[in-house]
């Protein structure tokens, strides 16, 4: 049976399987291969996921959430129709919507899956992802990181060797990875990566920039102004360097912005992002030790980089232009199934060894240099080691009979561990004695999933204490678990069958709000006569009425962008 490669993204999912020789992509019920990662509960508590909740989030925005995977791990809880939901949840829910149409598509149940997580993600917002597979019902073979799926979707291993870059800047998160390929081994150098930008922050930065010349804020807009404002916007950013017009005309209430987006304006506006982009790219260089010029092939994906600034950037940083001739938004997913059938054991991709490393430094909470108390951070695996990793560091005894020592465990990179994320703790019994008497051995173990496990002995005694830790924030206990599969499964969601029809009253509804006069009566008339015939469920009827629509909404959409 196959095992589904999936892209989780911030901003769009997607997913594909491997055939046996090649991948496979999976269209969903509008036979997209993209879904967007929104999710809405309609005014009768049903859930839909992709294309038309994302048409709702103008019309909708206290029924409808996007970017929510900027929450993964946290506790954080969305409001969504009056009920709320975590991030892992609503994940759950847009892997649920993947895997009913793989099923459709292939006709059989899908329960395995290969889910991708941008290599930055901490442990928390990895089990978080797990957990959101095990919820909609996948038993998850394993997380990948999205750079390393990206790099097998290109390919890279069926080369001799090479040293290679990956950069997959998204809708929400920057992602930065050296790979390197030896002797049939891949083997991830460094990662660094930005999780808080993205697509997102270059239209952010456009739309503040828009409402500023207006001598307003986004406050004063109405919430589907906001939204209206936002659809305009990123329907501009992708005619960016692109020949023809490119302007925006709205009107948002009392305020009338028409503005021509032209490059200039853009290149200022951008300029600040882009320099944050770079400080990644050097890190990673840095804590690989490599120069620019010892980089092999420089690898972009995510949709955001299409943007001709962004190749322009890399281009000048590397003296040469990256490749990305594979579709950025459907790379990672592809990487993903690839990844699954190499699970599978399939022999048409030969063998591939893939090391991933640790993202972050992974230490103890140690007394300072003074002895005068804790709070000192004592990392044990550094930052970029490849996985899996074991590493093993010893302490002593702070106090004069001091009985118990606890070992707190933290991730990051701060000599302070008040700075630094706490993942859990764990105490144990040491025999009394003088302060720095009792050795007590810490051992971390990282392995390819990005999962931790801490197993503590006194050398004295030989007491052991192992532990995988349980406490960290965001995870859930096999009770809260149960509850919120019951609670999931509560959800209905819509008909698949029904998808193209509200696909298209909500693209309509869309088009509807964007217009004025007679085009919005006549979009209007063709709605209303579009509602009788659904209701007289004649499918023939319906399907040609819908072609109907679906002309008339072409002619009127400017927004059409996916
Ligand atoms: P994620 O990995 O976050 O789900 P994707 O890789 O799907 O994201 O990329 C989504 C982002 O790509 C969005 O912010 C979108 O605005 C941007 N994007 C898509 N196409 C273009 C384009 N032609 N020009 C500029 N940005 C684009
Ligand atoms: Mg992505």
């Amino acid at each position: 049976m196959a095992i589904l490669g999936i892209d989780l993204g911030t901003t769009n999912s997607a997913c594909a399987i491997w055939d046996g020789d090649k991948v496979q992509l999976i269209p969903n019920r509008l036979g997209e291969f993209l879904t967007p990662s929104v999710v809405g509960i309609d005014d009768k508590g049903l859930v839909t996921v992709g294309k038309v909740a994302r048409d709702r989030l103008i019309s909708h925005s206290d029924r409808t959430v996007a970017v929510f995977k900027r929450l993964m791990g946290s506790n954080h809880q969305v409001q969504l129709a009056r009920q709320r939901f975590t991030a892992t949840e609503l994940s759950a829910l847009v892997l649920k919507s993947l895997k009913e149409d793989a099923e459709a598509f292939l006709g059989q149940p899908v329960t395995e899956a290969v889910i991708s997580v941008p290599a930055y993600f901490n442990d928390n917002q990895r089990q978080a992802t797990r957990l959101a597979g095990e919820l909609a019902g996948f038993k998850v073979e394993r997380l990948i990181n999205e750079p390393t799926a990206a790099a097998i979707a290109y390919g890279l291993n069926q080369r001799a060797e090479g040293t290679f870059l990956i950069l997959d800047l998204g809708g929400g998160t920057f992602d930065v990875s050296i790979l390197e390929f030896f002797d049939g081994v891949m083997e991830v150098h460094a990662s660094a990566g930005d999780n808080f930008l993205g697509g997102e922050d270059f239209n952010n930065a456009i739309q503040e920039a828009l409402l500023a010349e207006q001598g307003i804020t986004a406050l004063d807009l109405s919430p589907q102004q906001r939204a209206q404002l936002a659809t305009a916007v990123e329907r501009s950013k992708r005619r960016i360097g692109l020949p023809g017009d490119n302007r925006i005309s709205l009107t948002l209430g009392k305020h009338q912005i028409d503005k021509q987006i032209d490059d200039d304006w853009f290149t200022k506006l951008a300029t600040p992002l882009l320099l944050r982009a770079k400080r990644p790219i050097e890190r990673a260089l840095d804590d690989a030790k490599l120069n620019p010029g010892a980089i092999d092939e420089v690898v972009l994906v995510g949709g955001s980089t299409r943007m001709g600034l962004f190749r322009a950037t890399v281009g000048r940083m590397f003296g040469r232009l990256p490749a990305c001739h594979i579709d950025p938004d459907l790379a990672i997913a592809m990487g993903a199934a690839i990844q699954a059938g190499l699970k599978a054991k399939d022999a048409a991709l030969g063998e591939i060894v893939l090391t991933d490393v640790c993202p972050y430094t992974l230490g103890t909470e140690v007394n300072g240099p003074d002895s005068k108390g804790g709070g000192y951070f004592m990392p044990i695996i550094e930052r970029n080691s490849t996985v899996p990793v074991s590493v093993e560091r010893s302490v002593v005894t702070a106090h004069d009979n001091q009985q118990v020592v606890r070992v707190a465990i933290y991730q990051g990179e701060s000599r302070l561990v008040a700075n630094n994320i706490h993942l859990g703790e764990l105490e144990l019994a040491v025999p009394p004695g003088p302060a720095g008497s009792q050795q007590v051995d810490i051992r971390y173990s990282y392995d390819m999933n990005g999962l931790l496990a801490v197993d503590v002995t006194v050398a004295s005694t030989g007491l052991k204490v192992n532990k995988v830790i349980e406490q960290a924030p965001g995870a859930l206990s096999t009770a809260q678990k149960a509850e919120a599969l019951a609670r999931l499964d509560k959800l209905k969601f819509h008909p698949r069958d029904q998808e193209e029809n509200r696909a298209l009253l909500a693209r309509g509804e869309r088009v509807y709000q964007s217009s004025l006069g007679d085009q919005r009566e006549y979009v209007a008339n063709v709605l209303g006569e579009f509602d009788k015939v659904l209701e007289r469920q004649n499918p023939q009827e319906i399907a040609r009425l819908r072609a109907k629509v679906n002309e008339v909404l072409d002619k009127f959409d400017r927004d059409n962008w996916l």
